[in-house]
């Protein structure tokens, strides 16, 4: 799991060719990174304004939020939201109920906003890969993380969401368009920083998306200016090109999951399944005697007993003594020996995660760079995700592989807290302001 300089530069290159696959005429149907055109042409400008809502589902959180854009120098955005709860059921029950769902969270804080009687203009941030014509069509590919509802593959989802609500009909509204939350992070960003052309999400899932210019994208009319591609890097792999790198623990993961076969790079690097890594590796240490002097206990061997939470905590700086908390609850009375071989499990998982982010990362950037045919590359990422967020030294350690893998390039790391939603509602406010323009 540990893998040098040489090897992540590998992993790079495999990846701009996966790059390469994806943007092809030809190559694009059997691609397995499947580079989404999103039909967001370009960052927001400032000019902006608007009363907007934001609907953000397929993250840790399903939320709703309000933003209001003005003119206004100290205090441009402004945002009001609320958290939903999305039971059990509902994500692995149908679309019918999904979208029900949704539109009542949607209702009951139209209702508490006191707008009901309002049509705002909606942006939808949907964080799965979804085959895009248009900003307000998106056809969901596939389920990936932890979502499995039935009868939405291969759907439009604006047109399941705007169903629901006309079934309803007690409020309206006007769903204008669809972006993955990696897009929206890079909205979000862009709004601040007029360079940001990259968005990156380490979360539950792993994904980026960056300005690409549009004479390479073939599946788009169009040679002038650039689009924003959704990459679905979580796929990088699905069709063998990582097997040299993963581990039977890897393998493990993908077989229990809902999705097997699928997401092989995601199951690699993302915080739904860092936990879960750790609990694997621990248990057959266990097995064979080189941990807990071999005692193995049923918590031990339940699916999700380590939390990604858990990785982070131990991490920390008084991360020994959580350690032992965590190990005492499994069970496994650990020694003080233990506790320092698990903090360097959890290391040896996490840092893996954010190599092969920076690998896949500086896959990106010297595409960027030699599109622009620079000798230098000054840019900026909008980045956004509970791993990278919570966990104590996740951002500095891939910060620093990156810029040892480009060291031709000056990245500016720009945290989006909330920019998956918010973007949401900056790509609807440029889109509500170029048809204003048309209207005019
Ligand atoms: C999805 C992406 C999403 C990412 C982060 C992945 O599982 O396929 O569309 O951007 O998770 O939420
Ligand atoms: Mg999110």
């Amino acid at each position: 799991m540990r893998f040098s300089d040489e090897t992540l530069h590998d992993i790079k290159c495999r990846f701009r060719r996966e790059l390469e696959n994806g943007l092809g005429r030809d190559t694009n149907t059997t691609a397995t990174v499947k580079m989404l055109p999103t039909f967001v042409r370009s960052i927001p400008d400032g000019s902006e304004k608007g009363d907007f809502l934001a609907l953000d589902l397929g993250g840790s959180n399903f939320r709703i939020l309000r933003v209001k854009v003005t003119q206004d120098k100290k205090q441009p955005v402004q945002m009001e939201s609320l958290v939903y709860e999305t039971p059990e059921d509902i994500i692995h029950g149908s679309g019918t109920q999904l979208f029900d769902h949704v539109a009542e969270c949607l209702g009951d804080f139209m209702e508490k906003q006191k707008i009901k009687d309002k049509k705002l203009p909606v942006g939808f941030t949907f964080s799965f890969p979804c085959a895009q014509t248009k900003l307000d069509e998106a056809v969901l590919v596939t389920w990936t993380k932890k979502f499995k509802v039935s009868g939405v593959e291969g759907m439009d989802v604006v047109k399941l969401l705007n169903k629901a609500i006309k079934k309803r009909g007690d409020y309206e509204a006007d769903i204008m368009a669809v972006v993955n939350d990696t897009t929206g992070t890079m909205m979000t960003c862009g709004f601040d920083d007029q360079r940001c052309e990259v968005g990156i999400i380490i979360g539950t899932g792993t994904n980026a998306c960056y300005m690409e210019e549009l004479r390479h994208i073939d599946l788009v009319e169009g040679d002038e200016g650039r689009m924003c591609i959704n990459t679905e890097w979580g796929a990088f792999g699905d069709d063998g090109s990582l097997e040299d790198l993963r581990t039977e623990f890897d393998r493990e993961i993908d077989r229990g999951s809902l999705n097997p076969g699928k997401q092989l790079f995601e199951k690699m690097a993302s915080g739904m399944f860092m936990g879960e890594l750790v609990r694997l590796i621990l248990v057959k240490m266990a097995k064979e005697g080189l941990l807990f002097e071999g005692r193995i206990t049923p918590e031990l061997l339940t699916k999700g007993k380590i939390e990604t939470k858990h990785v982070s905590a131990i991490e920390n700086k008084e991360g020994l003594t959580k350690c032992k908390e965590i190990l005492t609850r499994l069970g496994v009375e650990p020694s003080q020996e233990d506790c320092v071989a698990v903090q360097h499990v959890c290391t040896i998982v996490s840092f893996r995660s954010a190599n092969l982010i920076a690998a896949t990362l500086g896959g990106i950037l010297t595409r960027l760079k030699d599109n622009k045919g620079v000798a230098r590359l000054r840019t900026t990422v909008g980045i956004d995700g509970s791993m990278y967020k919570m966990h104590p030294q996740y951002a500095r350690r891939l910060h620093k592989t990156v810029r040892r893998l480009v060291p031709d390039s000056d990245v500016r790391f720009l945290l989006s807290e909330s920019g998956s939603a918010k973007g949401a509602a900056m790509v609807t406010a440029v889109a509500y302001r170029l048809a204003d323009q048309t209207r005019q």
